[in-house]
């Protein structure tokens, strides 16, 4: 379980990822077409994962879709405790 504060790291590098990566037109979110199943995969693979950075066990995630319904998203496991973000 994330405590709130790394809950809020998150959410911080969420927003700047937005703004580093030019995430123009796309807001975040999960796909809602297709295999809905697909990007849950994502979310339990970044639990098991070990920060590169800070070593932190267990990364959060989060996806951003394509505001114009063109079915493309993005994911990117983040550290709870340091911020560092990896697209996968
Ligand atoms: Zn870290």
């Amino acid at each position: 379980m994330l405590t709130a504060a790394q809950r809020d790291q998150i959410d911080r590098a969420a927003e700047q990822l937005a703004q580093d990566l030019g995430l123009d037109g796309y807001v975040p979110g999960y796909p809602t077409w297709g295999l809905v199943a697909g990007h849950l995969l994502d979310i339990e693979i970044a639990e098991t994962l070990t920060c590169l950075k800070c070593g932190h066990y267990g990364l959060g995630h989060v996806g951003f879709v394509a505001a114009d319904g063109s079915h493309s998203w993005r994911g990117f496991a983040i550290c709870p405790e340091c911020g560092t973000n990896e697209e996968f």
